[in-house]
């Protein structure tokens, strides 16, 4: 018997890093898992693959959370698949675009706040009424959404202290029908978006310096950590921050 059999999870941006290893994780649990990315299908093709060749559920939807007249077609594709109820929403997909605030262009920050932030809540508000008491929501944030740990990260930054606003809200909105909301806040963890390796990523051993126990995070450990406050045993955990930082934010 798996923690998660039985459940439906919905993970956005799961084609890739962080939200690929969660919905391998929910699916090795038991979740039947929906896979969504916006332009990676190969990638997302071969997170299905992985899961339905050791016996799990999952399907892969192509969504671009951060166009809302694009979600209803992610719900539709959800019901089709596993039916009408969602157990389990992971809002992980995000972006990273960085700049000095008299360098960032306008636009930079439109999208950042488009994916990171807009699409939290319309696929939040879009989820919740397919909800039951024991639904679970946990928002990626990030320690940026804490502290802001270095220069040209003010939009992105700005955008994860917004998401761990929503969880609080969410929290506060949700609680009284069983559903609990909470963050998980990744220091540096090696994905494509911000590698472990100085040779293609310059701020790399920045970073690594930064964290006292002198590694970058794996993305299989965020995703244990949102395991488990997806499980029954998280059920009094509503509202907080899940920081996974290797100690940087002690
Ligand atoms: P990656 O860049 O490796 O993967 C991002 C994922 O998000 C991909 O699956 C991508 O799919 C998807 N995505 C991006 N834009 C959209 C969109 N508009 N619609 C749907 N899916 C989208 O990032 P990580 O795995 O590293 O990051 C995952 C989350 O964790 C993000 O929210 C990030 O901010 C957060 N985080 C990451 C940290 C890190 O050090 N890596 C640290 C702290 C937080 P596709 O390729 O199909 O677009």
């Amino acid at each position: 018997m798996g923690t998660f059999d039985g459940k439906v999870a919905v993970v956005t941006g799961g084609s890739r890093g962080i939200g690929a290893a969660v919905a391998k994780r929910l699916a090795v649990d038991g979740a039947s898992v929906v896979v969504n990315y916006a332009r990676s299908a190969a990638a997302a093709g071969e997170v299905v693959a992985e899961i339905t060749a050791v016996g799990g559920r999952a399907v892969a939807v192509k969504t671009d959370v951060s166009n809302p007249e694009e979600l209803d077609g992610l719900f539709r594709e959800t019901e089709a698949a596993f039916g009408a109820t969602i157990d389990i929403l992971v809002n992980n997909a995000g972006i990273y675009l960085t700049g000095m605030v008299d360098e960032f262009s306008s636009e930079d920050f439109e999208r950042t706040f488009a994916v990171n932030v807009r699409s939290v809540f319309e696929v939040t508000k879009r989820a919740v009424p397919r909800m039951a008491s024991g639904g679970r929501i946990i928002n990626l944030g990030s320690i940026v959404g804490e502290r802001v740990i270095g220069p040209g990260l003010s939009a992105y930054g700005a955008s994860k202290f917004a998401v761990h606003g929503l969880t609080r809200g969410f929290a506060r909105d949700l609680a009284g029908r069983g559903i609990t909301v909470n963050t998980v806040a990744p220091g540096p963890i090696d994905t494509e978006m911000n590698p472990a390796d100085p040779k293609i990523n310059p701020a790399a051993d920045f970073m690594r310096g930064l964290v006292p126990t002198g590694r970058y995070g794996r993305a299989e450990e965020v995703a244990a950590a949102v395991a488990f406050l997806a499980s029954p045993d998280a059920a009094f955990i509503n509202g907080t921050e899940l920081t996974i930082d290797g100690g940087i934010t002690a």
